[in-house]
C-alpha cells in the first residue's frame, strides 16, 4: 500500500491505507457532479454559514488535528497549531470576503448592458504536497467551496491521515457530502479522473516533476490548471541594511517547518562589507536549534518529513560539495533515530555547481557574497525558479525598487514572507502559474461569463463586431 503514515521522529509505522477502488472514484465524481448542479441553484452566500463552521470547528479541535500534523510529518508543535489557525484564518476570509468577490462587474459598451458574471464550473481535482497538509487543502478548498465548485483530492502518499482528518472537519461541519472527497489515488488514478469529463479543473500544489506530469495530464483534455510549485528564493542583504533585523529573519526563513517551504529563502545573497559577520550570525542562530520530539515544547529543531526527504537532501549537499562547495556551519550527523538533518550553511558555490539550480528542501542556507546591487538582481534573478523573495535595505522605499526587479511571483521587503488569505500566492518560470488566496485566487476557477442583455435589437447602434 503506497499511503502510509509514518513518525519521521522515531519511524514508527502508525497505519497504511489501501489506494482507492473505481467503485470509489466513480462515487465521488458522481457526488461531487450532482453536488455542483445543486450548487448552481443556489447562491454563494448559503455556503457562508458553513465555512464560518469548518473555521470554528479547526478552531475548537486545534490540538488534536495539530498533534496529527507532527505525528504525521514531523513539524514542530507550535508550528502545526499555527498553521491550524491559518487554515481557520483562510476558511473565514473566504466565507466573509467571496459574496462581494463575486459580484458580476458591468462593461460599459455600444452592444447593450453588457454584465460579467462569476460562476462555478464543476468538479475540481486537487493535488497536495506534505509540507502543510491542512494549509494546502485549504488554500483550494474556502474559494472553492464558495464559489460552488465540489472537489476531489489527491493527497501526499506521506500525509493520509491528514487528508482524512480535514474531510472529517468538513463533514461534521455539515457540509454536503461531495463538497470534498478524499481519494487515495495512485499517479495513472490522477489521469484517470482528470480525464473524466466532470472535471472542469486541476490545481496541484507540488514539485516541478509532479505538477509537470499532472500539467501535461491537464493540458491533454483541457482542463484549466493551476501549478504552485517549487522555489529557490532569494534573500537579498543590501549594503546598508539592520543585520540584527536581517539574522533574526533569516534563521527563521530557512528552518521554520525544517526548512521544508517553498518559499523558504533557499539563496543568500549578501553585499561584500556583511558578509563574514552574516555568516558568523547565521551560524550562531543556527547552533541554537535543539533537535529532539517535536511534540516536545522545547524542541526547535524538528525531523524532515521522511526517510527519503532526508536521503536527497544528503546527496544534494554531498554533491554541492564534491562540487566545490565549502560548508561553513553543519552537515554533521544529528544522534537521534529520526529523520534530523543539520542545519547547514554552504558557501562557495560556483555556477557550475550542481546546487547552483537546485532547490534544497531542508535547512540548508546557500550563502553568495556579491560586490554590488546590479550583481546582487542578477545572482537572485538568475534560478529556474520564480516563486518569493525578500530584500533587507536600510531604506525600504530603495529596498522596493530592488524588489521591482526581482523576478518572482511575491517579494516581501524588510519582512519575512508572509502568507495570508487576503494575499496572492504564487509564481513565475518552474515556479509554476496562476496564483492561489485573496481576489486573484477566488477566480482561478470560475466561469467569467459575458452576458448582454437589450431591451430591443438595434444593429445600427452597433459600430463593428456584429457576428
Ligand atoms: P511532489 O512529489 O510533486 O508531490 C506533490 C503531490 O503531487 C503529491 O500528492 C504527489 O503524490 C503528487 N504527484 C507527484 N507526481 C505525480 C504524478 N506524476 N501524477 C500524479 N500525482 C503526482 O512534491 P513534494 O515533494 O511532495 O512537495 C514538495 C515540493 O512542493 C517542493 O518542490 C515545494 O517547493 C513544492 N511546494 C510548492 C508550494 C507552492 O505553493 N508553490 C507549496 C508547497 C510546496 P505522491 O505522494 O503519491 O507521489
Amino acid at each position: 500500500m503506497a499511503y502510509k503514515t509514518i513518525n519521521p521522529y522515531n519511524n514508527e509505522l502508525i497505519k497504511e491505507y489501501p489506494n482507492a477502488t473505481d467503485a470509489e472514484i466513480s462515487n465521488a465524481l458522481a457526488l461531487g457532479d450532482k453536488l455542483y448542479h445543486q450548487w448552481k441553484k443556489e447562491p454563494v452566500s448559503s455556503r457562508q454559514a458553513r465555512l464560518h463552521e469548518i473555521a470554528d470547528l479547526m478552531r475548537q479541535k486545534s490540538e488534536e488535528l495539530a498533534k496529527v500534523l507532527t505525528v504525521e510529518m514531523g513539524k514542530l508543535i507550535g508550528e502545526a497549531r499555527g498553521e491550524v489557525e491559518l487554515c481557520a484564518l483562510i476558511a473565514d476570509y473566504f466565507a466573509d470576503h467571496s459574496e462581494t468577490g463575486l459580484q458580476p462587474t458591468t462593461i460599459k459598451t455600444s452592444a447593450g448592458n453588457a454584465q460579467v458574471v462569476n460562476e462555478a464550473v464543476g468538479v475540481l481535482m486537487m493535488v497536495e504536497p506534505w509540507n502543510f497538509p491542512y494549509y494546502q487543502i485549504m488554500r483550494v478548498f474556502a474559494p472553492n467551496f464558495m464559489i460552488g465548485n465540489p472537489m476531489v483530492l489527491k493527497h501526499s502518499s506521506n500525509t493520509p491521515t491528514s487528508a482524512v482528518e480535514f474531510e472529517k472537519i468538513i463533514k461534521e461541519a455539515g457540509a454536503p457530502d461531495g463538497s470534498l472527497t478524499n481519494l487515495f489515488l495512485s499517479h495513472d488514478q490522477v489521469d484517470q479522473v482528470i480525464a473524466d469529463p466532470r472535471i472542469q479543473g486541476v490545481a496541484l500544489t507540488g514539485s516541478e516533476r509532479g505538477g509537470s506530469s499532472v500539467a501535461q495530464a491537464a493540458g491533454k483534455y483541457l482542463k484549466k490548471s493551476s501549478m504552485e510549485l517549487g522555489g529557490s528564493d532569494a534573500f537579498v542583504v543590501l549594503a546598508d541594511a539592520d543585520l540584527d533585523q536581517v539574522i533574526k529573519t533569516a534563521a527563521r526563513a530557512r528552518a521554520y517547518n525544517a526548512g521544508q517551504v517553498c518559499t523558504s529563502s533557499k539563496r543568500f545573497i549578501v553585499a561584500d562589507n556583511l558578509y563574514d559577520e552574516f555568516l558568523k550570525r547565521l551560524a550562531a542562530e543556527f547552533a541554537k536549534l535543539k533537535p529532539g520530539d517535536p511534540l516536545d515544547e522545547k524542541t526547535t529543531l524538528a525531523p524532515l518529513s521522511s526517510a527519503k526527504a532526508k536521503q536527497t537532501l544528503q546527496k544534494q549537499v554531498d554533491d554541492a560539495v564534491t562540487a566545490g562547495a565549502k560548508v561553513y556551519f553543519g552537515n554533521q550527523p544529528i544522534n537521534l533515530s529520526g529523520q534530523f538533518f543539520q542545519p547547514t550553511i554552504l558557501t562557495d558555490i560556483k555556477h557550475d555547481n550542481p546546487a547552483f539550480y537546485q532547490e534544497m528542501f531542508g535547512p540548508v542556507a546557500q550563502v553568495y557574497r556579491v560586490s554590488s546591487e546590479s550583481a546582487a538582481i542578477e545572482l537572485a534573478n538568475d534560478s529556474h525558479y520564480g516563486l518569493g523573495g525578500i530584500v533587507f535595505s536600510g531604506d525600504a522605499a530603495h529596498g522596493k525598487k530592488v524588489a521591482e526587479q526581482i523576478e518572482t511571483g511575491m517579494v516581501f521587503v524588510n519582512s519575512p514572507l508572509y502568507t495570508l488569505p487576503e494575499l496572492p500566492f504564487g509564481g513565475i518560470k518552474r515556479s509554476g502559474y496562476g496564483r492561489e488566496m485573496s481576489s486573484i485566487g477566488l477566480k482561478a476557477f470560475v466561469n467569467e461569463k459575458l452576458i448582454v442583455t437589450n431591451d430591443h435589437p438595434d444593429f445600427e447602434n452597433v459600430n463593428g463586431g456584429l457576428f
